[in-house]
């Protein structure tokens, strides 16, 4: 098994456990949904989301999709990525986190990271400003590593 069955495998099994501990099926089209977004290179418009099921023989609505993918986010087994307006599957094996989402908008590479210090110091600095932080869903817009070296050719053509 490959980097990405293996992580694809491991999600779809998180997704399973959180299902069945919430007593709701993990359906079919959770599964494909889910799937599809993790095996996909980068983050996922839910329109190309809901046009990339279609193609697969699937009738769906747009709510049907939407309504999936709050679920999974709500679990944390899915971000939503604000700034490119998509999805991305969670590269960290899912459950309920606080992950910091390094967003390219060049090459739109997502990095997640989950980093409990930096974690601690927002959460503790916000109940210092007498705010209960509960969870945090934090993006930061800037150039990848791989960006940085190769300045893009936007505007070259
Ligand atoms: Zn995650
Ligand atoms: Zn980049």
């Amino acid at each position: 098994m490959d980097d990405v069955q293996k992580q694809v495998e491991a999600l779809l099994s998180e997704a399973e456990a959180v299902c069945r501990r919430e007593g709701t099926q993990f359906t079919r089209l959770r599964r494909l949904i889910l799937e599809t977004l993790a095996r996909s290179p980068g983050p996922v418009k839910a329109y190309d989301l809901l046009e990339s099921l279609k193609e697969k023989g699937r009738r769906l609505t747009p709510s049907s999709v939407y309504r999936t993918l709050e679920f999974f986010i709500r679990k944390g087994l899915v971000h939503r990525v604000s700034s490119l307006n998509s999805y991305v599957a969670c590269a960290d094996g899912g459950s309920l986190h606080n992950p910091v989402l390094l967003v390219c908008p060049d090459c739109q590479a997502i990095t997640e990271i989950n980093d409990e210090a930096l974690n601690y110091s927002i959460f503790s600095r916000l109940n210092r400003l007498g705010f209960s932080a509960r969870m945090a869903s934090v993006e930061v817009t800037g150039l990848c590593e791989k960006c940085q070296k190769e300045p893009s050719e936007k505007g070259a053509d």
